[in-house]
């Protein structure tokens, strides 16, 4: 039956710390995330109670919009398939992290691992309640001082999943490189930065250059073809590494690297509390990444923040041209009343 809904309420979990959501989107209205459970504990998921949840809210879905879904940039009309199983999960269960980035949402005086999902996930493979034909991403936390982050990993390349990790790039894992290597693994690296100084008041801890160091590594373990696994992100901080020059020492810093994958984001908080009035410059910073990766064949991609961002943008284009051409026909309409001849224009 063809409706409105998204990848990730007909098939996708994302655990945290308490709880588990459909999703984990930062939206650009304060509504809250689809809720699936808040009686998640002692490491144990109810797959059977999970999926009738997600049952109930297809059902919802087919009638109204959720009313966390609203308005969100995910939602599309499509015969969807009514079986349960689960393709596409997140992992945001604990909070450790070894970075202190000033822009971070996770809690960290949550705790910093109540639960071991290990143990679930093998069930729900178990019971055939996994397709792989979605994504798995970790978020975290950091994944790689996340104590069972290799066994997962090792469980979804088993799976034949794809995976996307981001991590701090402050410690190197030999688990990601077997997996980028293999072209299972996408890792994401945010340094922000190009200079020790923003780097250091961004992430507010002293290793610039373990990062850099590590994306080179990770980068040169794959073939041109998969070099796109490693992504470099740049989240644009007003106020701190937001001018044009910040900008041009990253992507030169991308082109020396031989990077060929970026992501850029706009900081969450400034994105959040702005969404109507973005600054025509972050717009414009948004643009020089944008050409700077199409003249230099890297590919370009938005976060949620920046995607909101662009949508928005979008929309007040649209909205002003159509305005401005309402308006032209107008005044074309008055002087037409006066005869006034438009070909000696
Ligand atoms: S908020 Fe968006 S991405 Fe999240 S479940 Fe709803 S429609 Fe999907």
């Amino acid at each position: 039956m063809k409706y409105k809904s998204c990848h990730l309420i007909e098939h996708g979990i994302s655990i945290n710390v308490d709880s588990i959501q459909a999703c984990c989107l930062s939206r650009e209205f304060d509504k809250g995330m689809l809720p699936i459970t808040d009686k998640y504990e002692n490491s144990s998921i109810n797959w059977d109670e999970l999926f009738e949840i997600k049952k109930r809210h297809r059902k919802h879905q087919k009638i109204q919009d959720l009313k966390f879904c609203e308005g969100c940039y995910n939602l599309r009309e499509e015969d969807w398939d009514e079986e349960d199983y689960i393709s596409f999960i997140n992992f945001d269960h604990w909070s450790h992290c070894n970075s202190n980035c000033i822009y971070c949402g996770v809690q960290k005086n949550k705790p910093r691992q109540k639960n071991n999902v290990l143990n679930s996930i093998k069930e729900l493979i178990q019971q055939g309640k996994f397709k792989n034909t979605g994504e798995i991403t970790f978020q975290g936390g950091e994944p790689t001082i996340l104590k069972e982050f290799e066994d997962l990993l090792k469980l979804f390349i088993k799976a034949g999943s794809k995976v996307r990790i981001h991590s701090s790039g402050i410690k190197f894992s030999r688990a990601i490189r077997e997996g980028i290597k293999k072209g299972a693994v996408t890792v994401v690296i945010s340094p922000d930065a190009a200079d020790c100084k923003t780097y250091k008041a961004i992430k507010r801890v002293d290793k610039f250059n373990n990062v850099w160091a590590n994306i080179k590594h990770y980068r040169r373990w794959l073939p041109k073809e998969t070099a796109p696994l490693v992504k470099v992100k740049y989240i644009i901080i007003p106020g701190i590494n937001d001018s044009f020059e910040d900008i041009t020492n990253f992507l030169n810093k991308i082109k020396k690297l031989d990077i060929k994958s970026i992501v850029t984001d706009v900081e969450y908080t400034y994105a959040n509390q702005n969404i109507n009035n973005i600054s025509p410059h972050i717009y414009m910073l948004m643009d020089y990444m944008e050409n700077f990766a199409k003249e230099n064949q890297i590919s370009y991609e938005l976060y949620d923040s920046a995607k909101y961002a662009e949508q928005n943008r979008h929309i007040e284009k649209t909205l002003k041209d159509h305005l401005n051409s309402e308006y032209i026909e107008k005044i074309r309409k008055l002087n037409q009343d006066k005869n006034i001849n438009y070909s000696n224009f």
